[in-house]
């Protein structure tokens, strides 16, 4: 762990949105510090008795570290028991079921909260002292919780100018102003980003400055890009100067890769150690944080399962608290299954077991990046598309050149979105289904040529290489190079 300097964070509170204002902290919850005293009879809160949830036990077979064959169908496991009473407990930092189960712990079980601060601790190195963590249901709550503590109806949030759709939907339907930020290959282009704010006035005259920066830094969602590092400093900068909150949205931070090289020059690389591997992942914005002006969103969804519904957010502890009232009202709490569970496996595993997971997770999404991109490499129709090849997530993005299609200034009269969905239908009938990068396109209410998201003669799709086997990569890229080649009249 590193040593923090005595400053402290920021108030934000002017940027907090009405309702965000109006909330007060829930008095019952202030009665909780009560419950676990022993000289204290609790009649304060309506919680169920414990000892009628219909568990006694919690059992769980689970992968054992370090892994040594890989995480994929490890064959050494270890069996875990979670029992329901502190007294009977057979791991000391378990959460026992009667507590996981009960009310009053909205902010997360201590124990999962203490190991994932260290968690943060070791991976980022936060410049202000009072920052602090609470449990989401998944960054997808996480963003929508940050929306409504910010924002007004009629507020303003930039986004990357291509981005996950659902949080765009969610902003947009609550009336909020989404603002497009324009991004090349290393993500968003902090000196135009500059530009665009330095004349909001003229190009958004009925708009307001924006409140949030939204950004999904490393492996975005769709576009498969990482932003660089040098680049984070200046887009802070900019946070800071026009008085933005950065929201960064890191559900694909643990799926950064070794670069691609083709198979003809990659060399077997010995795993890495965990110093190796700490060093090699991008730095967060929360290491540029001297303000306490950026919310980090973390999840489980890629690192165990999206299932777990279970996420965290990293930021001031006064901007958290105000996310903690907000789901006193709302979630309440993450579940308590995925609590006592994830905790659990985590505490069982430790910091370098965890660590250890992490690497096998980075050895694995590399070898299905580079079998995909092997596969591409053999059979796209080069002289019409290029790929970005990602260094992060899961997505990669195929970019192809429209004007060379033989009727995309008659049929499709010029008008990428047309040619698009034509490629699209194609594509299905042909058995092999891509995502339109239309879908993710953050649309600019006043368009101009300058618009992050300008039409230009490209047209992208979308796929993923998370999900399928190399066999079935294998058949769908050769289905889609195909279905290309046929419509662009090439041999
Ligand atoms: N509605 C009412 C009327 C309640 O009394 C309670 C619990 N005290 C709740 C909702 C909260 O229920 P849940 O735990 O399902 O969110
Ligand atoms: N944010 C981004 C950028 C994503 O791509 C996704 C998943 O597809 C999510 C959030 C959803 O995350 P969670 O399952 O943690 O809600």
């Amino acid at each position: 762990t590193v040593d923090h300097p005595a400053i402290k964070a920021k108030e934000f509170s002017h940027l907090f949105s009405d309702e965000a204002l109006k909330r007060k902290p829930s008095p019952i919850k202030t009665t909780m510090a009560y419950f676990q005293d022993p000289s204290v009879v609790f009649l304060g809160a309506g919680m169920p008795p414990g000892e009628l949830f219909p568990l006694k036990t919690l059992s769980m077979e689970v992968p054992k570290p370090p892994f040594k064959n890989g995480i994929a169908d490890s064959e050494e496991t270890m069996k875990a028991t979670i029992m329901r009473n502190q007294d009977e407990l057979l791991f000391a930092s378990d959460v026992p079921i009667a507590r996981a189960l009960q009310y009053g712990n909205s902010r997360g079980q201590k124990e999962l909260l203490e190991f994932l601060k260290e968690h943060t601790r070791r991976f980022h190195r936060i410049p202000y002292e009072d920052w602090d963590i609470i449990t989401t249901t998944g960054s997808t709550q996480g963003w929508d919780a940050s929306l409504r503590i910010f924002c007004n109806k009629g507020d303003t949030v930039l986004l990357e100018g291509y981005t996950y759709s659902s949080s765009v939907e969610a902003a947009d339907a609550q009336g909020l102003n989404c603002i497009p930020m324009p991004m090349d290959d290393n993500g968003i282009m902090p000196a135009k980003l500059e530009d665009m704010l330095e004349n909001w006035g003229s190009r958004y005259p009925q708009i307001p400055m924006p409140k949030l920066l939204y950004t999904i830094p490393t492996g975005q969602n769709p576009t498969g890009c990482t932003l660089s590092d040098d680049r984070k400093p200046y887009i802070y900068h900019l946070a800071q100067k026009y008085d933005m909150i950065i929201i960064e949205d890191e559900p694909y931070y643990f799926l950064q890769m070794d670069k691609y090289t083709p198979p003809e020059q990659r060399s077997t690389t010995s795993p890495m150690n965990h110093h190796q591997f700490m060093n090699s992942l991008c730095r967060s914005f929360l290491e540029l944080d001297v303000d306490g002006r950026v919310v980090r969103l973390d999840s489980v969804s890629k690192t165990f399962a999206p299932g777990c519904r279970f996420g965290w957010l990293v930021g001031s502890k006064h901007l958290l608290d105000n996310y903690w009232n907000l789901h006193e009202v709302s979630i309440q709490s993450t579940c308590g299954f995925a609590q006592t569970i994830l905790n659990g496996l985590l505490n069982r595993w430790g910091q370098d077991g965890y660590i250890d997971w992490l690497i096998g997770l980075r050895h694995q999404y590399t070898l299905k990046r580079n079998c995909c991109l092997d596969i591409c490499r053999q059979y796209l129709p080069w002289e019409i598309c290029t790929l970005p090849a990602p260094v992060a997530g899961m997505f990669f993005m195929i970019l192809i050149d429209a004007t060379k299609h033989p009727e995309f200034h008659t049929t499709f009269e010029s008008n990428c979105d047309l040619l698009e969905q034509h490629l699209y239908n194609k594509c299905v009938s042909a058995g092999v289904l891509v995502a339109c990068g239309s879908w993710f396109r953050v649309p600019d209410p006043v368009p101009s040529p300058k618009s992050a998201t300008a039409k230009s003669n490209i047209v992208t799709f979308r796929g993923t290489y998370a999900a399928v086997c190399p066999e079935k990569m294998k058949l769908g890229i050769q289905k889609f190079g195909d279905t290309l080649r046929r419509e662009f009249n090439l041999s």
